[in-house]
């Protein structure tokens, strides 16, 4: 499998070619020359498959050119209980008939995101040794992207992880789970400012050609292929414990931020599962909601982005929904860079005059937003009616899942963290505080490990030289 850049304007690339890479050399995002397909046999094959199994099947076609012994035993070492809590892996949870919670939050740092990152972490390492490179990742983080990304580099050889967060800005939570870290290729930055000056200052490192190069430094964004597509594999593991044949159709309700997670359900899509609905669910920040509502784009400024009570959804712009438009507009460069020549100029584009918009009308996904308001009663209500505490994400998913999925048609909530690391939304929405699970409990007795600077990319970079 090749894969190609959604500005058309890049070499087509091999999996581990474009592993390590963030954005394709013309600007855009990769994204495979054609997606391969699921005969309705194969998925009634998968069917008895547990999670790793089913892992393996999906990855190896798009992951093509490492070799599968080696991608089983990368697969079989990532999805394991002791990293996720159950043999399930990702636990299928019913409170009613046709109304189920995919539990993807129960991995290392309680998100969702520790299902791709933590598979991430052994892709890269295995590359790595391979082609005989390092790699130093730098990142900034307002809290929970950043942990993620520790947990799944500790101990990997090869690799550094250098993260700066905002001094004093965190949870107590967040804080304890990334600075007690003890591994010595992770590297917390602890900076006077905001998260914003963080951002600012791995910016202006990246923007240093020489030093790139130098020190090897990469990232791991949301725009990440193998975390796209490692994420695919939970659509089709919910569907299968969703149905019972493969004439039966379901919807996924999925919280959305960065599009990261709903792609993957998309691609599912792409590749013949048959989904009926991916219901797009965003907060008080609904860009999304209104592009998939009207086909007007308008990605708010980073100081109009609303701070709500699912901070993880507050995103100005969506990183991945590029790979989307691109097969909206079937696939034409061109229109492509007139897209997103408009949005450079106008900060904005409209597709609601263009035929373009009645494929999007065609297409499988419904929208809707949630409020702070709705997020307390969604969690107070399932608590109440199936004794089930959510966090306040997949709240997000649920109210507007509920609100627009069909009768008859299973709903799928994927669940995209744990109560336990928002407690005082908990609080609010039912009394008390949530159990925080023991793993956790046990951090308060560890040293913290950081370093504390003022926020200026200069003293960074000493400091980066300096450990590498
Ligand atoms: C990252 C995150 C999201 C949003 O996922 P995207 O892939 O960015 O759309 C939703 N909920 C939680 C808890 C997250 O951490």
């Amino acid at each position: 499998m090749r894969y190609v850049s959604t500005r058309g304007g890049a070499k087509p690339q091999s999996f581990t070619d474009i592993l390590l890479e963030g954005l394709a050399s013309d600007g855009g995002l990769y994204v495979p020359e054609e997606y391969p397909r699921i005969s309705p046999d194969e998925l009634e094959n998968m069917r008895g498959m547990s999670y790793p199994e089913l892992a393996f099947a999906i990855l190896s076609r798009f992951a093509d050119d490492i070799p599968p012994e080696d991608l089983r035993t990368l697969i079989d070492a990532t999805y394991t209980k002791d990293t996720f809590g159950s043999d399930e892996i990702v636990p299928f949870k019913k409170l009613e008939e046709n109304f189920y919670i995919l539990g993807l939050s129960e991995g290392p740092t309680l998100a969702f995101k520790d299902i791709a990152l933590q598979l991430l972490g052994r892709l890269f390492e295995y590359v790595l040794e391979k082609r005989g490179g390092t790699l130093n990742i730098l990142g900034a983080t307002s809290g929970d992207t950043g942990s993620a990304a520790e947990y799944a580099m500790r101990g990997r050889k090869g690799i550094r992880v250098f993260m700066l967060s905002p001094l004093g800005r965190m949870s107590d939570f967040q804080r304890k789970q990334m600075y007690t870290l003890q591994d010595e290729n992770i590297f917390n930055i602890a900076v006077r400012g905001t998260f914003d000056d963080c951002q600012d200052i791995v910016k202006a490192i990246n923007e240093d050609a020489d030093f790139k190069e130098r020190y090897k430094l990469g990232a791991v964004n949301s725009i990440n292929w193998a975390r796209i597509v490692a994420q695919t594999v939970y659509y089709v593991w919910g569907y299968l414990h969703a149905t019972n044949t493969g004439n039966e159709t379901v919807s996924f309700a999925v919280p959305t931020g960065n599009f990261g997670n709903i792609l993957g359900g998309y691609i599912a899509v792409r590749m013949g599962v048959p989904i009926q609905h991916l219901i797009l669910a965003t907060n008080e920040n609904n860009v999304l909601e209104e592009f998939f509502t009207t086909g007007k784009y308008r990605p708010r400024k980073g100081t109009e982005v609303a701070t709500t009570s699912s901070p993880s959804m507050d995103i100005s712009k969506a990183s991945n929904f590029e790979r989307y438009i691109f097969d909206l507009v079937e696939r034409d460069a061109t229109r492509m860079k007139e897209l997103w020549g408009e949005l450079k100029t106008k900060g904005a584009f409209d597709i609601s005059g263009a035929p373009e918009l009645t494929r999007l009308k065609r297409d499988v996904f419904l929208a809707g937003s949630s409020t702070h308001a709705d997020r307390i009663a969604t969690i107070r209500a399932l608590h109440e009616k199936y004794n089930m505490l959510i966090d306040p994400h997949t709240a997000d998913g649920v109210k507007v899942g509920q609100q627009l999925c069909e009768k008859d048609v299973p709903l799928v909530c994927l669940e995209t963290a744990q109560p336990a690391k928002f407690s005082a939304t908990i609080r609010e929405a039912i009394g008390r505080e949530p159990v925080i699970p023991e793993s956790f409990a046990k951090l308060g007795g560890l040293p913290e490990r950081f370093e504390t600077f003022d926020a200026n990319a200069e003293l960074i970079q000493k400091y980066i030289a300096k450990k590498v």
